[in-house]
């Protein structure tokens, strides 16, 4: 199969400047500001995290402060709004501080702008806190937006550390996910001769299998540990950048996680979803090209208490099948191991009993 090279995005990436990961690592954001060369900044945060740690940050950029929004929902219509009514403002910089709405809220809005972003996560439940993309609801269904990717990303390994522990485990299955996502890839070069970067695949799958390896002890409170979880995520986020796509950090088992998003099924968090999507595709991957350990990836999500099954996330045995026969539905030019070989009802039956999905 030929080899398809998109160079227009190599010789344009956007990516993150500065990152800081650190106990701590607020002090530097005047320096950072300042590096920027930014003199108006727009501050984008919620309630709670305005009391917990913006409140703190704004004290230090008091000088450069041009305003600041409290997101209030979770919609497109939220930003157009706030860019209808910052649009006669001088502003020359976005900061977002807090939880995946308000990042994606300001990554968008900057994005509108043209100006850089300053992403400040208060979690680490996905991704999204370095990455392009942003996802909304509107109508009731998922949308994603592609957006500038950050300039500076300043995470505070305390602050994460004190984030509620199910929305990092939700992180963790994000990043272990990405192995799957790359195998989906690697599987649609063979096959279609899509385009494969293999920088920005090594820096999604590194990560993920370095915590895969640990898994045994695996203890996403200690510092060590965490450090690698939001270093994974921010890299992640920065390889989806390289390639202009979320290619390689969403495949097969996000697919899922769409589906159920579409279908409007369980109550699962977009990370605790992807992850047994993933823990279904690897099964898959392993049976029909024995590549993968389903088994090793269950076990590290059941090492550190992250849902395994079905019903944890509020979805029975019928809604999963129901699930994975629309992913096959969803964008069918994302090539993944459901293009290739077509599973059926019987085949995704046999699945979830096996690994003990539902
Ligand atoms: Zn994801």
């Amino acid at each position: 199969m030929k080899r398809k090279l998109r160079r227009e995005f190599l010789n344009s990436v956007d990516l993150p400047l500065f990152v800081e990961i650190g106990e701590g690592p607020r002090k530097y954001v005047g320096d950072i500001i300042e590096n920027l060369e930014l003199s108006s900044v727009f501050l984008i945060t919620g309630k709670t995290s305005y009391d917990l740690v913006a409140v703190k940050i704004k004290e230090r950029i008091e000088e450069f402060l041009a305003g600041i929004h409290f997101v209030q929902g979770n919609g497109m219509e939220e930003v157009r709004n706030l860019v209808v009514d910052m649009g006669y403002k001088d502003i020359d910089g976005v900061m977002g501080i807090g939880g995946g709405r308000v990042l994606d809220i300001a990554k968008v809005f900057a994005s509108e702008f043209n100006i850089p972003f300053i992403s400040v996560p208060t979690v680490a439940s996905h991704d999204g806190i370095a990455s392009p993309i942003a996802s909304f609801k509107e109508g009731g269904k998922p949308v994603s937006v592609t957006a500038k990717p950050p300039a500076a990303v300043i995470a505070d390994l305390v602050i994460l550390r004190h984030s509620p522990i199910r929305l990092l485990r939700s992180g963790y299955g994000d990043l272990i996910s990405n192995t799957v996502a790359v195998k989906d890839w690697l599987l649609s070069r063979e096959k279609t001769g899509e385009d494969y970067n293999e920088i920005a695949a090594s820096m999604a799958v590194m990560p993920a299998n370095l915590m895969l390896t640990s898994a045994k002890k695996l203890d996403l409170k200690q510092m060590s540990h965490l450090t690698m979880l939001v270093r994974g995520l921010i890299l992640s986020g920065v390889a989806i950048s390289i390639v202009g796509t979320s290619r390689p950090a969403s495949g097969s088992e996000h697919k899922f996680s769409h589906a159920l998003d579409f279908l409007g099924l369980g109550n699962g968090t977009h990370g605790e979803q992807v992850a047994i999507g993933s823990i279904i595709m690897e099964y898959l991957h392993e049976k029909h090209y024995g590549s993968g350990s389903w088994e090793l990836m269950k076990q590290s999500l059941e090492r550190i208490q992250a849902p395994t099954t079905a019903r944890e996330i509020g979805l029975a045995r019928e809604d999963v099948i129901k699930a994975l026969l629309y992913a096959k539905r969803l964008r069918k030019k994302r090539y993944t191991i459901l293009e290739d070989i077509n599973p059926g009802r019987e085949e995704f039956e046999v699945a979830v009993t096996k690994t003990g999905v539902a």
